[in-house]
């Protein structure tokens, strides 16, 4: 699951207050997700197929007006207590009360402008914000569950009931493992402490941080006590409780709770969201796109190590004579070779393949699963389509050393390299543009190019001369 994005459905009989609607909605709003439609039905489809957070509608559509939307929407299966706002310059006070009777849920005067427009949505998500969650609801007794469940769901929260601490451990079992879907996973656990299955409350709060290994942030879980046990409550904080609201339940209270409980998750998934864009921008390298060095120090032991990738390929590629470039052509003009040739790179080898810059220009690639025949095949196509990129105009040729697992059996990922290397250093030596294998035994052959290509010099190439 990751950061909580507010859908909203915008219904507006106008196209261009849509596309002003949506345009600065999605500018001034982070994490916001814009559907528009044009008329009454549009929009009752959408809700159908859909789950948002918040609908505004203008007053008249096409076939019908806002009141007579809201009160199909407060009909519909999903969005009984979806936050509906109704946007009309012209809300007189007969209107008000036909359409608070209707359901709508606010209104805001056109009048005002787009900016306050903005201001206005931006403040009701931000009241209701920690509200959108999906809370996981463990209570015994069908008769408080049916008037709990009620209250959540009219504060807009998406509930899943079970009766037993059994089967609420099946389902966040089966989430944890990333089972069904993770947008089907919940964001909270509200579990009452007495459960007629063999397992309680607070056996089931116990397996959760346990058994499942969530924290506090990650799963939080408010634990539904009665009133008059004191010790009962220091004992839920002990197995692990965020919190707990005492029987019976105050909706103030509870949906309180629930809300700061939210907002914890909102952090903790902002928190992760974060720690994942800058492990991401840690393992990139920005000029060419592949993977930085990091990355293959990082992974590069257990993709070897892992018994399903064998036998692996590793290649080094190196453009040749590449200071040339640099000292004719300029610095700039090198970086965009390196780019280019980073783009070819990309394309020639797929997410099961660990592509990386292994240095200034020099890529080192670890390709999984990989025949003698095919590793042989694929550098050679390798070799010809960097011949043809004539990035930025410059001619370019690259020399590939490979070795494989197959041929260095119980080998490392240094020592697979280091045998790329050498292989590499021959292809050098031995003219440049060409493919060198490592066989394991330190011998080096040289793959030849096919007859058709000769090596030869192009008179206007700078890498070449
Ligand atoms: P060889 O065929 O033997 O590989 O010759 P070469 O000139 O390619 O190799 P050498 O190692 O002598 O030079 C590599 C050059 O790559 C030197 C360095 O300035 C340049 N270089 C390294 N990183 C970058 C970069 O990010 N941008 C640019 N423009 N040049 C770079
Ligand atoms: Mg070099
Ligand atoms: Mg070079
Ligand atoms: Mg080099």
């Amino acid at each position: 699951m990751g950061i909580k994005t507010t859908n909203i459905l915008v219904v507006d009989s106008s196209e261009v207050s849509r596309t002003i609607i949506s345009r600065i909605l999605l500018t001034e709003m982070d994490y916001t997700c814009i559907t528009t439609c044009s008329s009454g039905e549009e929009a009752l489809r959408a809700l159908e197929n859909d789950r948002f957070d918040l609908i505004t509608t203008s007053l008249m559509l096409p076939d019908m007006d806002g009141l007579e939307l809201t009160r199909s929407v407060r009909e519909s299966a999903h969005h009984h207590y979806t936050p509906i706002v109704v946007v009309s310059g012209d809300a007189d006070g007969r209107l008000l009360r036909e359409g608070f009777n209707a359901g709508v849920t606010d209104y805001f005067d056109k009048s005002l402008g787009y900016q306050s427009f903005v201001s206005f949505i931006k403040s009701f998500t931000r009241r209701n914000s920690g509200l959108v969650g999906r809370i996981l609801y463990v209570e015994d007794s069908r008769t408080a569950a049916m008037v709990t469940r009620h209250i959540m769901e009219k504060h807009g929260l998406n509930v899943i009931h079970t009766t037993t601490a059994e089967a609420a451990l099946d389902f966040l079992e089966q989430t944890r493992r990333g089972g069904p879907k993770e947008d089907e996973g919940v964001d909270i656990v509200v579990t009452d402490f007495f459960l007629k299955g063999q397992l309680t409350g607070g056996d089931l709060l116990h397996a959760i941080r346990a058994r499942l290994h969530y924290s506090q942030q990650e799963m939080p879980v408010l634990v539904v006590t009665v009133a008059d046990n004191e010790e009962k409550q220091a004992e839920v904080f002990h197995a692990g409780a965020n919190d707990f609201v005492t029987k019976p339940i105050i909706e103030e209270i509870l949906i309180a709770r629930i809300h700061s409980l939210l907002l914890i998750k909102q952090q903790f998934y902002a928190l992760k969201r974060q720690a994942e864009e800058m492990k991401h921008i840690a393992s990139t390298d920005s000029l060419t796109g592949t993977r930085s060095k990091r990355y293959l120090l990082d992974h590069g032991e257990t993709f070897l190590k892992n018994k399903k990738n064998s036998p692996v390929w590793a290649y080094l590629i190196d453009i040749d004579h590449f200071k040339k470039i640099n000292d004719t052509l300029g610095h700039i003009t090198g970086d965009h070779v390196l780019a280019a040739l980073g783009d070819l790179l990309i394309k020639s080898f797929g997410e099961n393949c660990i592509l990386v810059r292994f240095g200034g220009e020099e890529f080192a690639v670890l390709i999984p699963q990989c025949s003698a025949r095919e590793a042989k095949a694929r550098s050679e196509v390798l070799r010809r389509k960097v011949e043809e990129l004539r990035p930025v105009n410059v001619d370019i040729t690259i020399s590939i050393g490979m070795a494989s697992t197959m041929d260095i059996p119980n080998t490392n990922l240094n020592d697979l390299l280091q045998a790329a290397d050498k292989a590499l250093y021959a292809a050098k030596k031995r003219g440049r543009n060409r493919i060198c294998i490592h066989s394991g035994l330190g011998v080096e052959h040289s793959i030849l190019p096919h007859p058709n290509t000769p090596i030869q010099s192009k008179p206007k190439s700078v890498a070449n001369q």
